[in-house]
């Protein structure tokens, strides 16, 4: 092979190791994002939960001061039957505290059922909690590991770029324009091997006069379909 081919195909792994290497980068913000994308689903649903509780206690709140307000209205119809003279009076008084005695009993069962709702809900927001922490470290260690592979393509990337441009020096600047052109309209590669008189880069068969320079290996010959440096 000529001695500028197995050079150029150095630099040519080199490229293809950059080329590589920033994909890898490139994907890396999408990674960590998709990762942090992972909480989302457990603290909505501790937001739900603390949003469950704060209703629950509203209704409680609520409930109190409806108690409240029928013991006040006790009280002051108490007054009212010590004063009155009337039977029939006193009675209907007495009638009426009844009812909202009754009332407050109800009303206190209900107060209890929501306390004891408060209750599951406070077990319910301990256990969203747990999840959402577990997840937290999930994630916190994912983002670790994506950090630590940012470090180690970023280093990466540097060394094999120092390698390249030093490999590079030594390569006559015209021929290596040439290997970047071809390099960059192929998409990553500019020299193939020649099997069978078949380019390995696109596949196709050569002329035999490009097969017979390839082999005679005076010059850099290229392929004719695609334009790829060969050798064999
Ligand atoms: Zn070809």
């Amino acid at each position: 092979m000529l001695p500028e081919l197995e050079q150029l195909l150095v630099i040519q792994d080199r490229d293809q190791k950059i080329l590589t290497l920033n994909s890898d980068l490139e994907r890396l913000p999408h990674e960590e994002e998709n990762a942090k994308l992972r909480l989302i689903g457990d603290l909505k649903a501790k937001e739900a939960i603390e949003q469950q509780i704060k209703e629950n206690e509203i209704s409680i709140k609520s409930l109190e001061l409806d108690i409240e307000t029928r013991r006040d209205t006790i009280a002051k119809l108490k007054v009212q039957q010590f004063e009155t003279r009337k039977n029939d009076e006193y009675q209907a008084i007495n009638h009426e505290i009844e009812r909202y005695q009754k009332d407050i009993l109800g009303l206190e069962d209900n107060e209890i059922e929501l306390m004891e709702k408060g209750e599951s809900l406070m077990e319910s927001l301990r256990k969203a909690e747990d999840s959402l922490q577990k997840t937290q470290d999930i994630v916190d260690k994912e983002i670790q590991i994506i950090n630590d592979r940012r470090s180690h393509c970023k280093k990466q990337l540097d060394e094999t770029s120092e390698d390249r441009k030093s490999l590079a020096s030594s390569i006559d600047p015209d021929l290596l324009n040439e290997f970047e052109r071809i390099f960059k309209s192929k998409k990553g590669d500019a020299i193939a091997e020649l099997v069978n008189g078949v380019c390995t880069g696109c596949h196709m068969k050569v002329t035999p006069a490009t097969a017979a320079a390839v082999r005679a290996s005076k010059i850099i010959a290229h392929c004719d379909q695609c334009g790829r440096m060969l050798y064999s």
